[in-house]
């Protein structure tokens, strides 16, 4: 028997309301999902109603929930890591994408390893402890060789007396051969960041040309995994076709993987990627990955999960409101500015002129408005799942 499927599209707007005073007493309804969250891990049904319902009060139940979870798991923390978008050269077109090979109307560039290397010292010396290299997708043995050599060269020059294996390096350079994985992992790297997007092989279709292949990514994952990579995915939420039967699905994929860690956002389009399709207003889509945040912090509860730039992107305050529905990890943009516009994944980037230093200001301030502390020169690791 096949589920309803509700399109997250059908309940646009719906979801754009304001959170629940906190003075004002939950409803019948939310104090009976209230004790059915303090019963422990939520199920499926449970999942979708998390994602499902438009009542503001129930809404404050979960994010409360979700918030008191990683209070109990993880500390009040909030895990750095620097980003470093280091080549918008990318060999996969993937349907959704600012950088995908197809947009002819983007200057390419690559960072030389020297400016790699200063900008991921800058951060070890502002106390972000790790950093993200993250780039278009390439396999060929220049690349790989030139990943490698980054990371060895970042290991050895960000030591210090209070990080002495220098900062933390965690990679999203996509896809690539078993070969290339454990090269990199000798190399020094330790995180490997590798999205799904989306757990289902029929959507992941629609998202990918037929090439790019749904087993190849779920391989992918698998490999980095045996390899002793910490492992994060994600997907995008709220694109054209995906449905709230969608997301609760991709919420147990991240459990049955074996995931250490979640980066995930709301889909934004970008004017040269040909994805189309009725969208979700941004207010759902904002509300909706809040959520989706909120759910795999009840599903697992150890696991370090981001609040990422999408959020930014859809409001200012994206991130701190990530940080309240049960994330722990922000990821501060450390791209070198001149090149920082370049790396336009979709429309409305945050912060594209801003300063390394801009970015890093005020940092500490926002999160402590939202009741958290700044984890500062440590790698910051999820607990071992
Ligand atoms: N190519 C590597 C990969 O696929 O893992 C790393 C870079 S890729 C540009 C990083 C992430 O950007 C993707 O995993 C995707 O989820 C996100 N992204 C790309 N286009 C997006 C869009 N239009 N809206 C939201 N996120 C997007």
């Amino acid at each position: 028997m096949s589920r309803p499927s509700v399109p997250i599209v059908t309940i646009r707007s719906a979801m754009a309301m304001a959170p629940v005073p906190a003075a004002m007493p939950p409803g019948v309804a939310a104090q009976a999902l209230a004790a059915r969250l303090a019963r422990g891990i939520p199920d499926r049904p449970t999942l979708l109603h998390i994602l499902a319902t438009q009542a503001a009060d129930e809404i404050e139940v979960v994010r409360q929930a979700a918030e008191r979870t990683l209070l109990e798991h993880c500390g009040d923390t909030v895990r750095l890591r620097g980003l470093i978008e280091l080549s918008n050269r990318c060999t996969a077109d993937c349907h959704y994408c600012g950088i995908r090979r197809s947009n002819r109307a983007l200057v390419r560039y690559t960072l030389g390893i020297d400016e790699i290397v200063s900008t991921a010292r800058w951060c070890g010396e502002v106390g972000y402890g790790s950093v993200v290299l993250q780039s278009g997708e390439r396999r060929d043995a220049r690349f790989v060789r030139f990943i490698a050599d980054a990371v060895r060269a970042i290991r050895e020059q960000t030591r210090s007396p209070v990080l002495p294996q220098g900062v933390g390096i965690t990679l999203c350079v996509g896809e690539q051969s078993a070969e290339t994985y454990a090269a990199w992992f000798a190399a020094g790297a330790h995180r490997y960041l590798l999205r799904m997007e989306t757990s289902s092989p029929r959507l992941f279709a629609a998202l990918h040309p037929a090439k790019q292949r749904y087993a190849m990514r779920l391989d992918c994952l698998k490999t980095l995994k045996a390899i002793g990579y910490r492992v994060g995915t994600g997907v995008m939420i709220g694109f054209p076709g995906q449905s709230l039967d969608d997301l609760a699905d991709d919420l147990l994929f991240f459990r049955d993987v074996g995931a250490d860690m979640i980066g995930m956002g709301p889909y934004i389009a970008h004017a040269q990627a040909p994805l189309a399709g009725p969208l979700p207003d941004p207010a759902t889509r904002m509300q909706l990955a809040l959520r989706m945040i909120a759910a795999t912090r009840l599903l697992l509860p150890g696991i370090n999960i981001a609040a990422t730039t999408a959020l930014q992107t859809l409001a200012p305050d994206g991130r701190e409101q990530g940080l309240r529905f049960g994330a722990n990890v922000i990821m501060p943009q450390a791209t070198p500015p001149h090149v920082r516009r370049q790396y336009a994944l979709y429309n409305g980037k945050p912060g594209v002129d801003d300063t390394v230093t801009q970015c890093a200001a005020g940092l500490e301030g926002r999160i402590h408005a939202v009741g958290r502390r700044l984890l500062r020169n440590a790698w910051g690791d999820s607990l071992p799942r």
